[in-house]
C-alpha cells in the first residue's frame, strides 16, 4: 500500500494522501495541500494564518475530509448490504455542538456513552430542527450507566444497549412504559490491539458473557417493559484485520437466533465500531468502503448459515470516521540538544490535548508547517510543556531545521484527542476551527485562565479580608 518513493518530506505525503481516497488510509486530511509560500493549507485555509488569528496550538478539523468518510459509510452499507441499515458514530471519538450537527446532517446516528453526550447531541439535533428523531438516532452505552443517565435516555426516547443485568433491574424501575433497549453481548473474540482498546475478549468490564446467554434471554422475553430490538458487541478499537469483525458477523447472528427461541422479537445486529486508521506509513488498515462490504457479506453468509432473515445491521464507528479529518498546529518553543543522545523541542502543548502517546505509546507524524518542503534531515523528538517526563508526542521524529516561532503540525488527531483531554498544569484546552474551501469558523472557543478557575470555590474563611 505505502509507496516506495514516500519519505519524510512534507509534500510527499500529499502526492501519497491524492492516490487513497479512503480518509482512514491517508495521514493529512483529502483537501491539504502546499500554498505559494511553502505552507501547509487544509481546506482551502493556510495553516499559519489559522494559527495567526485562533492562537496555538489549534485544532484545524477539515469539513471535507469528515463529509466524505460519513458518506463512505452511509453508501456502501446502502450498497453491499441488501438489508435496512445504519450508521451509528460513537461520539465518545469527538462531541461537540458542529461535529454532531455534520454527522447528522450525512443520515448518521449517534453513540453516546453519557450524559454529557446525551445532552450534547440531542442539542445539537435541536439546533438542525432534528429532535424529534432522537428516538431513531441515539443509542445510548456504558457499563455503569448512573439512575439519571438511564432517566435522561429514557425521556429522550433513545435505545439503551444494556451492558449488565443490574441495569437490566434498574430500567425496569424506571421505566413507566416499554424501553426499547439492546443487549450488549461480550462474545469472546481476541483482536491484535492494545490491551486497553480490546473490549471483546472474555477478560472484559463490558458486556454479558457467552455462558449467561440463554438465562439473559429468557429473562428479558419475560419482562414486558424492556422491548428488545436486538443484540450489540463491540470487540476493540485501531483494529486492521477484517477477520474478527467477520467471526463477530456469525456470533451475533447464532446468539440472534437463540433469542428467537427463547421468544424475543429481534431484528437488529449492531457490530460496533474499531476501524483502524493511518496514523504512520506503517498502519496499513483496509478502507472503510473494503471493510464495509467484507462485514455486509460476512453478515449475509452467518445469516444464510443460521438460517435467520437478514437483521438490520447497525455498525458505529469513532475513530476512522473523524481521526484523519483533524490536525493539530503546534508553535516551537524552546529546544535542547544533549550531544550524541537526542535532540528535543518543545510545543505549547502535550498530553493535555494529546494523552493517546502517554496512554497508548501511540505513533505520530509530524510535519513543518513553515517550510512544507524544506529538507527533512534531522532526528528530533517532540516534547510538550508538562511536568512529566513521559509528555513525548513523538520520539525521534524527521524534520527540516527548526526553530523558536515554527509551526508544527501533527496530523490525526481527531479521535480520542480533544475528548480526552484535560487541563494538566492548568492549560485553557485548545481551540478548534472548522475549515472548508477557505472558510474557517471557531467550533470550540480557546479556553481562558477564568475558564480554569470558573467551577472553583474560595470557602469565606479562607479568604483575608483585612488586606
Ligand atoms: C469506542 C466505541 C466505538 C467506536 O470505536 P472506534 O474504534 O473509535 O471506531 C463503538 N462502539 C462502542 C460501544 C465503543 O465503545
Amino acid at each position: 500500500m505505502v509507496p516506495a518513493n514516500l519519505t519524510l518530506r512534507g509534500s510527499n505525503y500529499l502526492t501519497f494522501a491524492q492516490q487513497v481516497t479512503s480518509p482512514n488510509q491517508l495521514i493529512f486530511p483529502i483537501t491539504a495541500q502546499v500554498n505559494s509560500q511553502d505552507h501547509l493549507t487544509i481546506g482551502g485555509c493556510d495553516v499559519i494564518e489559522l494559527v495567526q488569528n485562533f492562537g496555538s496550538p489549534l485544532y484545524i478539523l477539515d469539513e471535507e475530509t469528515l463529509r466524505l468518510a460519513s458518506r463512505q459509510y452511509r453508501d456502501s452499507l446502502l450498497r453491499f448490504y441488501p438489508g435496512k441499515s445504519q450508521v451509528i458514530y460513537a461520539s465518545k471519538a469527538w462531541s461537540s455542538l458542529a461535529i454532531c450537527a455534520i454527522i447528522a446532517s450525512e443520515g448518521i446516528g449517534f453513540d453516546v456513552v453519557s450524559g454529557g453526550e446525551l445532552y450534547t447531541t440531542l442539542m445539537a439535533l435541536e439546533t438542525i430542527g432534528l429532535k424529534d428523531k432522537a428516538y431513531s438516532l441515539i443509542y445510548f452505552h456504558g457499563n455503569n450507566k448512573s439512575l439519571d443517565e438511564l432517566s435522561y435516555a429514557i425521556e429522550n426516547h433513545c435505545t439503551i444497549i444494556v451492558d449488565n443485568w443490574w441495569e437490566l433491574e434498574a430500567l425496569e424501575s424506571l421505566a413507566q412504559e416499554p424501553v426499547k433497549i439492546m443487549l450488549r453481548l461480550t462474545p469472546g473474540i481476541e483482536c491484535h490491539t492494545h490491551e486497553y482498546i480490546r473490549t471483546g475478549s472474555l477478560d472484559s468490564k463490558f458486556g454479558f458473557d457467552p455462558n449467561q446467554f440463554e438465562q439473559l434471554f429468557s429473562y428479558v422475553s419475560q419482562h414486558k417493559k424492556l422491548n428488545c430490538v436486538g443484540l450489540h458487541a463491540h470487540i476493540g478499537s485501531q483494529i486492521f484485520e477484517k477477520e474478527p469483525h467477520q467471526d463477530l458477523t456469525s456470533v451475533l447472528a447464532k446468539s440472534l437466533q437463540s433469542a428467537k427461541e427463547h421468544g424475543l422479537e429481534i431484528d437488529t445486529l449492531n457490530i460496533g465500531g474499531g476501524l483502524g486508521i493511518r496514523y504512520t506509513e506503517s498502519d496499513d488498515p483496509p478502507s472503510i468502503v473494503e471493510w464495509v462490504e467484507a462485514v455486509s457479506k460476512a453478515m449475509v453468509d452467518a445469516c444464510t448459515l443460521a438460517g435467520i432473515a437478514l437483521p438490520k445491521l447497525m455498525i458505529e464507528p469513532g475513530r476512522s470516521l473523524i481521526a484523519t479529518a483533524c490536525v493539530t498546529a503546534y508553535t516551537v518553543g524552546s529546544s535542547k540538544e544533549i550531544p550524541g543522545i537526542r535532540n528535543y523541542i518543545a510545543v505549547d502543548g502535550g498530553m493535555s490535548d494529546n494523552p493517546r502517546p502517554i496512554t497508548y505509546q501511540s505513533l505520530y507524524r509530524v510535519v513543518l508547517a513553515n517550510g512544507m518542503s524544506e529538507n527533512a534531515q534531522f532526528k528530533v523528538t517532540i516534547a510538550g510543556k508538562h511536568c512529566e517526563s513521559g509528555d513525548i508526542l513523538i520520539k525521534d521524529a524527521t524534520l527540516p531545521e527548526t526553530s523558536s516561532g515554527d509551526i508544527l503540525v501533527v496530523p490525526a488527531t481527531g479521535a480520542y484527542n480533544s475528548s480526552m483531554s484535560s487541563n494538566y498544569n492548568r492549560l485553557p484546552r485548545p481551540a478548534a476551527v472548522l475549515v472548508n474551501q477557505g472558510e474557517a469558523n471557531l467550533i470550540v472557543k480557546r479556553e481562558t485562565y477564568l475558564d480554569l478557575v470558573k467551577q472553583d470555590v474560595l470557602p469565606e474563611r479562607l479568604s483575608n479580608h483585612q488586606s
